[in-house]
């Protein structure tokens, strides 16, 4: 595993982010992808390199094939506004997933989390203000751990997912969670782009305190990098990871984003993406991988694996 990287440059970017032109950020953005994705074409989608198996495994409940879990990171108030649209399609297809929100960036109703839980989904953490200085000084983040504490306390939640997926996962430890999912088994156009090469969750220890965390990592690659920033117009790449997923057993894990769905006709507006290509991959899923896999909250999938390998 390694330890993060490139913090310095991480909080430039940020620093600077404000009086860059959206437009200008994401062209840089397209730019650097492709080169990016030329480098890295022996790791990623997939990097093949990464198959194992974990240490004393057996295998997921009922023989299943793989595990599936999907997981929503809300990033505005747009967001919020579609993620009933996201329920009742991931519902009628028999689906269930989490949404994550970050509490001080846009105002989120206790009610609103009320509702979600009410229909079998989850709620986690996604950082506070998303400004990508959570992890800026150890004084800062001590200062916001607190806060972050009091909301899974007030939420009654217990997953964490970061901003931007940065992670310091020592300083994670601090949270009162039962897992975090803010790493990835392979993505090199993450700002901190330090792969951690496993398609299964895993435990990280404390070095100081013991304690122990349940890390999820994403293994497929995320709705904004492949339709926004690679410029992907079909879900062939989710398609081919799932299979090599499937192949070797693994956790199958999305993160998308309903504030880049569109659900009606904002398909003009930059970063959005029609949401049927998620809807296509629902059904390849259910269709293809029919009774082949058993599908977790991240929540659930962590607890069987506290309890199972713990
Ligand atoms: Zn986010």
């Amino acid at each position: 595993m390694k330890k993060s990287i490139r913090p310095r440059l991480i909080l430039l970017f940020y620093y600077l982010k404000p009086i860059i032109p959206r437009k200008i950020q994401l062209f840089i953005r397209q730019k650097v992808a492709r080169i990016l994705r030329a480098f890295h074409k022996n790791d990623w989608p997939i990097n093949y390199q990464i198959k194992d198996l974990p240490e004393n495994w057996e295998s997921w409940p009922e023989g299943k094939q793989f595990a599936l879990v999907l997981r929503h990171d809300v990033e505005s108030l747009r967001g919020i506004s579609n993620i009933w649209n996201l329920v009742e399609m991931e519902a009628a297809m028999g689906f269930k997933s989490s949404f994550n929100f970050s509490p001080e960036r846009y105002e989120v109703k206790k009610e609103l989390i009320v509702e979600i839980k009410k229909r079998g989904f989850e709620v986690g953490l996604h950082g506070l203000l998303h400004d990508g200085k959570l992890y800026s000084t150890k004084k800062e983040f001590h200062k916001r751990a607190m806060r972050i504490n009091q909301y899974l306390k007030d939420w009654d939640i217990n997953g964490f997912v970061s901003p931007s997926s940065h992670h310091n996962l020592e300083w994670i430890c601090d949270f009162n969670i039962l897992y975090d999912s803010s790493t990835f088994d392979t993505d090199p156009f993450e700002p901190q782009n330090d792969s951690y090469n496993s398609i299964f969750p895993f435990f990280y220890k404390s070095e100081n305190t013991g304690k122990k965390v349940i890390e999820l990592p994403y293994t497929l690659p995320q709705d904004l990098t492949l339709f926004t920033i690679l410029k992907e117009k079909t879900i062939n790449i989710w398609k081919e990871k799932i299979d090599w997923i499937v192949e070797n057993n693994g956790m199958v894990l999305l993160n998308t984003h309903p504030d880049y769905m569109d659900f009606g006709n904002e398909s003009k507006k930059k970063c959005m993406y029609p949401y049927t290509f998620y809807r296509e991959l629902l059904v390849y899923i259910k269709t293809k991988y029919k009774d082949q896999y058993i599908h977790y909250l991240p929540c659930e999938i962590a607890l069987f694996w506290k309890n199972k390998y713990e």
